[in-house]
């Protein structure tokens, strides 16, 4: 699925003048801040969701919380449902409208900022990054896997992915309706928090080996396995802002290649336009020379470097306020026009909540 230009450097291969990057780059601890950020946040709707779950299954007694929709983020096939259901009939769906609205703010990020949702929000894409990182550390390298067993390996993501399109695909609005109303649609994010707390031999094998596989190459789940990340990724091929090189201000020195978490060629190319390509600025914070690397709009046609990408480049500043703006914007949104929680009565969680986990998929 990679799609990156590979238009020819027009400037013949010789040694040129370096002109040294006026400002330093702070992209990647600007980065770093916005992911501890987002995954403080999903720490916190965690434990408030874990005591929400817990008074229900205490028969009412204990604690007693708020129900956070924000916990809905974590159930995207219930908001590619949804998003349907809400193009289908124009209507906001009753049961889980906030995973519909995180589905949609997250697709806008990308359609707008490439995969930037995975590299600067996602916690699984945070966590990632941590144990490549550590992984380097630990082992002194990462893997790359050779190109023949690369490519093959990425498009499991993309069957995932068709699995999923193809079963929401054929269901009609009300089926749709019926499947969220159902026992098991209701009480969806308590089966994923029990999938956690309960976890079995066999899935905390597998977590093991992908945290394993993860540390000896880099973003292991996100490349080869999230499903999630290859429908961004579609979407991020319509994105107008990509990593950017300039030709001439660019003086070849591979550095933006090699701290690139993708393995793309950027040193090569005059635009990344790839599914892979996360925003994630780190080919940007280690190029050396001024405009030759930016995540930006297209050029303008003009004489020097510098008038070329005057108002079209995106620094991380810009890149945290678009994000912000998107995220903030529709979670202010829904509450505002009361579509954000999902308002079912007490009694129905007291039932469902203690059994969750009995609950069986309806089409099983
Ligand atoms: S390092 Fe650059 S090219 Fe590579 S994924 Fe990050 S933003 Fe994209
Ligand atoms: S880091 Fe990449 S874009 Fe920047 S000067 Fe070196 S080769 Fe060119």
């Amino acid at each position: 699925m990679a799609t990156q230009t590979a238009q020819p450097n027009p400037i013949p291969n010789r040694k040129k003048a370096l002109v040294r990057r006026f400002r330093p780059d702070h992209s990647q601890r600007i980065r770093h801040i916005v992911q501890g950020l987002f995954l403080l946040l999903n720490g916190w709707l965690g434990i408030q969701f874990y005591l929400w779950a817990r008074f229900f299954e205490r028969g009412g007694t204990g604690l007693s919380v708020t129900r956070p929709s924000g916990v809905e983020g974590w159930l995207p096939i219930a908001g590619l449902m949804n998003t349907k259901y809400f193009f289908m009939t124009g209507h906001v769906p009753a049961i889980h409208p906030a995973a519909m609205f995180l589905f949609i703010g997250f697709m806008l990020m990308s359609l707008l900022l490439k995969k930037a949702f995975c590299s600067w929000l996602c916690p699984v894409g945070t966590f990632s990054e941590f144990l490549w990182r550590l992984g380097r550390r630990v082992f002194g390298r990462n893997l790359h896997l050779p190109r023949w067993f690369d490519l093959p390996l990425r498009s499991f993501k993309y069957i995932l992915l068709g699995l999923f399109v193809a079963v929401i695909g054929v269901m009609s609005a009300e089926a749709l309706e019926s499947f969220m109303a159902t026992p098991y649609g209701l009480v969806a994010d308590v089966k994923m928090l029990n999938f956690f707390r309960d976890i079995g031999i066999t899935a905390a094998v597998v977590i093991a080996l992908l945290g394993l596989l993860s540390m000896l190459v880099q973003n292991f789940w996100c490349r080869y396995l999230c499903p999630y990340g290859a429908l961004m990724g579609l979407a991020s091929l319509l994105s107008p802002v990509k990593i950017r090189r300039d030709a001439e201000a660019c003086i070849d020195c591979s550095k933006c290649s090699k701290a690139c978490p993708a393995g793309l060629a950027v040193d090569k190319l005059v635009q990344i336009r790839t599914v892979e390509c996360t925003a994630c600025m780190a080919c940007v914070s280690v190029c050396p020379a001024q405009d030759a690397l930016q995540l930006a709009l297209a050029p303008r046609k003009a004489a020097t470097a510098a008038e070329r990408w005057r108002r079209r480049s995106l620094g991380p500043l810009a890149v945290c306020g678009v994000l912000a703006y998107i995220f903030f914007g529709l979670v202010l949104f829904a509450r505002a026009t009361n579509h954000w929680q999902t308002n079912l009565p007490q009694s129905v969680y007291m039932q469902l909540v203690p059994h969750a986990s009995q609950l069986t998929h309806p089409g099983m």
